[in-house]
């Protein structure tokens, strides 16, 4: 009788979900604490946001760290960004519909899968060999079929899918690579992160109008370096 109260109690209080429910839990409240009240309202950007299963572009060993308030490791000496990061990142982009963005630094496939929930199709590039197979197999398991991935440096772009409507680099670059302004669209936006790698860096927003680019800074962030072939 005591032990069948136990369990009950248990049941009851949420100790015996399956793994998946609580992450799912975790995710709510993630985007409720972590980038609701910090005060992003987009609706697309939150709806991929409590969508996308995180926990599943990250190592085992560090999937309770998922819907935490840092990066976590994603091995390679590489990170997935902060969760609030990425739904900086893709707000200030005003993802639509229709539009066609290009991802350097895939990393997990996390940031592509989200931009992949709000818009038509993602091309990304990545670096590290390894994780450029990983994420492309990862997000083709999940469905992402509107991701098309590749193994390269991505300072180059991706000439043959340009223009993009939205350009996204998740690497600190020294500089904005020209070939990434060059491959904007018209009235596109290109946001990343410029400054010396190992130190803090400055997150530029670019905007391209008339066939000139209008430069913002936005706030100060920390990204592994771009790095080059
Ligand atoms: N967007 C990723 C974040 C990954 S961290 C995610 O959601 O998980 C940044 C990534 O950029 C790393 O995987 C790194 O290997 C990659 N990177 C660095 N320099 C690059 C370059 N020149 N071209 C393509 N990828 C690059």
């Amino acid at each position: 009788m005591k032990t069948f109260l136990i369990i009950q109690i248990l049941i009851m209080t949420g100790c015996f979900k399956p793994q998946s429910d609580r992450y799912e839990i975790l995710r709510q409240k993630m985007v409720k604490s972590q980038i609701e009240d910090r005060g992003i309202t987009n609706s697309a950007v939150l709806n991929a946001m409590r969508k996308v299963p995180r926990h599943l572009f990250i190592p085992k060993e560090y999937q309770s760290d998922a819907y935490n308030d840092y990066p976590v490791p994603i091995g390679y000496g590489q990170t997935i960004s902060q969760p609030f990061i990425v739904a900086y990142m893709t707000d200030v982009l005003r993802p639509g519909k229709k539009m066609k963005a290009l991802e350097i630094g895939t990393g997990s496939g996390y940031q592509a899968a989200v931009l992949a929930e709000i818009l038509d199709t993602v091309y990304s590039i990545e670096i590290v060999p390894e994780l450029a197979v990983e994420s492309a197999d990862r997000l083709k398991k999940l469905g992402y079929n509107n991701v098309i991935c590749r193994y390269g440096d991505g300072y180059q772009g991706w000439k043959e899918h340009a223009p993009f409507d939205v350009i996204i680099v998740t690497a600190a670059a020294e500089a904005i690579p020209q070939p990434l302004i060059d491959q904007l669209a018209e009235n596109g936006k290109l946001v990343i992160p410029v400054g010396a790698p190992s130190a803090v860096q400055e997150l530029i927003l670019v905007t391209k109008r008339s066939g000139k680019t209008i430069t913002k800074r936005l706030t100060f962030v920390r990204f592994v370096p771009f790095k080059r072939l």
